[in-house]
């Protein structure tokens, strides 16, 4: 695993140099599937951000009360398990409307916790995908995000097309940049840093197009058994 994690961290500053600029990139490794042990090699690889996309595989998985290492949730969020979400992981990544943030806030209040969230955009069209498609929808939750204390908004996240034309993926995550720096620019006080688009096939594609975190499942860990 170690030189996986290796080739990866070292083609995407590759990728960073031919982008140009000094916004860095994280490397998020995507464990769904994988056992807690690979988890821990990982982390004895020096990895310490996480992704994961079930909330019960995470209260199945991890230790409560994790330390020395960020986990975030990167899958839909069903309003039923908001409560249990908000206990178990450091940022939500997949927010993906205006009432799914208002009922992360409501849990975080309770729990006097500011959990960080980013927007998710279905960028590429396919109806298999979360994420905003309504600009009215998204500029409504950004027009109320001042008052929704308890979650604090850090940037987007996008899921590419399933193809591998390059033309299309990458004009999905232009989109998502687009949608970035048009929010940045109507609301000024929140912060859109973060832009999480790129998985293993695609992440090399998306630091060109401005991703700050790209977000490896198999590349690492290799194929997953759903079995
Ligand atoms: C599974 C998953 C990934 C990682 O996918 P790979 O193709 O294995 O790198 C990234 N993001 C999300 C939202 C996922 O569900």
């Amino acid at each position: 695993m170690a030189e996986r994690i290796q080739a990866i961290i070292e083609s995407i500053e590759m990728a960073k140099k031919e982008r140009g600029g000094d916004s860095g990139v994280s490397l998020m490794a995507v464990s769904k599937t994988h056992p807690y042990a690979a988890i821990e090699e990982a982390i004895s690889c020096g990895q310490l951000l996480f992704g994961e996309n079930r909330v019960q595989e995470i209260l199945n998985k991890f230790p409560t009360g994790h330390h020395g290492y960020n986990l975030h949730l990167i899958g839909h969020l069903q309003s039923n398990k908001v409560k249990k979400a908000v206990q178990a992981v450091d940022a939500i990544d997949s927010v993906d409307s205006l009432r799914l943030a208002r009922l992360i806030s409501k849990e975080a209040i309770k729990v006097k916790k500011v959990m960080p969230v980013l927007l998710e955009w279905n960028t590429s069209g396919e109806e298999s995908k979360a994420g905003f498609t309504d600009e009215k929808e998204y500029f409504s939750l950004l027009d109320e995000a001042q008052e929704l204390e308890g979650i604090r908004i850090e940037g987007l996240m996008t899921i590419g097309p399933l193809t591998d034309n390059e033309m299309d993926v990458r004009t999905a995550f232009a989109t998502l940049r687009e949608i970035a720096m048009k929010s940045k620019i109507t609301y000024p006080h929140l912060s859109f840093d973060t832009l999480s688009m790129g998985m293993s096939q695609d992440y090399r594609w998306a630091i060109l197009e401005g991703s700050t975190v790209v977000r490896i499942g198999s590349a690492i860990f290799g194929q997953r058994d759903y079995t």
